[in-house]
């Protein structure tokens, strides 16, 4: 689990402890009334609600991220189960950005996070909605606790809430202001309003046990006084109402049946139940689950967005980033997120996934889907000696075997091709089965060549052009030949081909799991320091000139390769998604 998720606690609840199990892809599920499929216990939940007419027969959810960051495949996750359960069982879901502190929030994760959830598939109608639209409703919420004698302004500071508040094993101490008159109380909020007290000075906060064994209900906070301009309401407030007294509340206002959250907000709910209670409103059903963790990776907003400000990785949509938009950028499809976060299942314990799966779901998607190409990421030149100087023809292919609609394409074939370096050896190993002196291939959609000789360079010694016949009658689709061969590699077209950049990424940590420190060294001593490779003289066939940013292409034998926004007429620049191999696939039979 990341750090404490209380975000603008003057004073954090503790976290209830977690077992973090290792990840099965499976969440855990129901079988309701014995019908199958199984639902997962959301999902159970919400039936068995439907069923006994708990809201009416109505099922309304809601994604309430804080805008302090780009969202990531936690929240990806987090999406699609609210989304999908609202239509799922025909009901709503509404996008509420929880803006209740200031100080870390801003516009541009505000618009990021609209893209990503409209990108995901996802549409929340007219119902895009702030916590800060209720600050007005929030802040009479706050006056009507203090009639009831159920709120009072407290003169601790910070450190001295802390130590009145106890531990786990203690009891907490009441507040010497604990047992101000209603009057007093009154007068204090509205002049911290006004703006008459320096920040922090005073809180506002809820008069409830100080003895609970749950920390959360030790008199929380529940306004606290800050200075910041807010990205909506500007400068109208000087106080603000902590998370846990705006997110029910919001819940509660904008009628929300189920609010789904994660399990750190288990022990909160006591206290989002008493606020409803006392101000005697509407009352959503909280339900908690497991966040989603993966392996190699962070997933804390603080730690991603170190990541960015400390320069590690290029910005929020780096490809190398668990984010929507990195992911989005590295080549992932709404579609292969969807899917993952379907997989992956919903669970009621802590778990970690393998990044694998995750990959699994953008290959099967891509497989399908995307159009074979033939690119070369470390060109070596091939002079096929026998074949005429001024010859070009066009040769047919494939575009997607797993799809005939794809259709076939023209590509162009001559004397001089490129081919992977890694297709050739002077000394071939064991079991090497494409070129070197002597050993015959296929040139994937062409003909068979026979390496005879080779170029080296005088100075390195290094190969610098490998030299083959070719057999005219071994043209692929119209071979009577009879020849055969035990490898065919992929080429392109030396006058054809467009010169490309090629990145390739590896995961962005060393280690599974990136937040355990070692001796002496934060977090990002374990950050991958080969998580990004550039090659700058990658060929790839003609046809591609004019793909758009964004497009998806399997080169053949290498993965899935996707137009980065950083190509422009003069360069194409590629991401690699993925590579072929699919360990998943293996695990999955195993
Ligand atoms: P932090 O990184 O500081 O913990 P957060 O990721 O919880 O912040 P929020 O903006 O509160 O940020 O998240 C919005 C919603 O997404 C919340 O309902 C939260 O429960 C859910 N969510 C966040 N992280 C995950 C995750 N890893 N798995 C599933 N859901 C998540
Ligand atoms: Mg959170």
């Amino acid at each position: 689990m990341e750090e404490n998720t209380n975000r603008n606690n003057a004073e954090g609840g503790k976290n209830i402890p977690l077992n973090n199990t290792k990840g099965t892809a499976e969440g855990d599920k129901t079988a309701v009334n014995g019908s199958s499929p199984a639902l997962d216990f959301v999902r159970a939940i919400i039936t068995e609600d439907l069923k006994t007419n708990k809201f009416a027969g109505k099922v309304h959810t809601r994604f309430p991220p804080e805008p302090n960051g780009y969202l990531h495949i936690g929240h990806a996750k987090s999406i699609c189960l609210n989304f999908g359960v609202a239509q799922e069982f025909n009901g709503l879901c509404n996008l509420r950005f929880d803006d209740t502190n200031p100080s870390k929030e801003d516009v541009e994760y505000v618009d990021s996070i609209i893209e990503d959830v409209k990108w995901l598939g996802f549409d929340w109608g007219d119902r895009m909605f702030y916590a800060s639209d209720y600050f007005d409703q929030l802040y009479s919420h706050a006056v009507e606790l203090i009639k009831k004698g159920k709120a009072f302004v407290c003169d601790l500071n910070a450190q001295q809430l802390r130590e009145y508040r106890g531990t786990l094993t203690e009891p907490g101490k009441n507040s010497p202001y604990r047992d101000r008159s209603v009057e007093e109380n009154l007068e204090l909020f509205e002049r911290m309003r006004k703006g008459e007290f320096p920040d922090g000075s005073r809180t506002l906060r809820a008069k409830i046990d100080m003895a609970s064994p749950n920390l959360n209900m030790r008199d929380p906070v529940i306004y606290r006084i800050l200075r910041a301009t807010h990205h909506r309401t500007g400068d109208k407030w000087c106080i603000y109402p902590m998370y846990d007294f705006a997110h029910g509340l919001s819940d509660s206002a904008e009628r929300i049946t189920h609010s789904i959250c994660t399990l750190e907000f288990e022990a909160h709910r006591p206290l989002y139940d008493w606020f409803l209670d006392e101000l005697g409103v509407y009352h959503p059903q909280q339900v908690e689950f497991a966040r989603l963790n993966l392996n190699y990776t962070v997933m804390s907003k603080r730690k991603l967005l170190q990541l960015v400000e400390e320069g590690y990785v290029s910005g929020w949509d780096d490809p190398r980033m668990p984010t929507i938009s990195g992911l989005r950028r590295r080549g992932y499809t709404p579609e292969s997120i969807r899917n993952f976060s379907e997989k992956v299942g919903v669970a009621k314990r802590e778990n970690t996934i393998d990044v694998a799966l995750l990959e699994h779901s953008i290959r099967e998607d891509l497989n399908k889907r995307a159009q074979r190409v033939m690119a070369v990421l470390n060109p070596l030149k091939l002079v096929i000696d026998n074949y005429p100087e001024a010859q070009t023809e066009e040769l047919e292919a494939i575009n997607n075997p797993e799809d005939a609609s794809m259709g076939t394409r023209k590509i162009p074939f001559s004397r001089v091709l490129f081919i992977e370096q890694d297709d050739f050896r002077e000394v071939p190993p064991k079991k090497f089965h494409r070129l070197f002196p002597g050993n015959e291939v296929r040139l994937r959609y062409a003909y068979i060549i026979k390496c005879t000789d080779v170029v080296k360079d005088e100075l390195s010694g290094k190969v610098k052009e490998v030299h083959c016949i070719y057999y005219p009658e071994t043209k692929s689709g119209s071979d009577q030949s009879g020849r055969k061969v035990k490898g065919t590699i992929h080429w392109v077209s030396a006058q054809h081909a467009l010169a490309c950049e090629v990145r390739l990424y590896d995961r962005l940590f060393n280690v599974e799991d990136p937040t355990v420190e070692k001796e002496g060294a934060d977090w990002k001593s374990n950050l991958n320091p080969d998580s990004l490779q550039v090659l700058n003289s990658c060929l790839v066939e003609p046809g591609l000139k004019d793909a758009p940013k964004g497009s998806k292409y399997q080169f053949e034998r290498q993965g899935y390769f996707c137009v980065d926004p950083d190509s422009n007429v003069e360069k194409l620049v590629f991401n690699r998604t993925v590579a072929l191999k699919d360990s998943w696939a293996k695990i999955e039979k195993s």
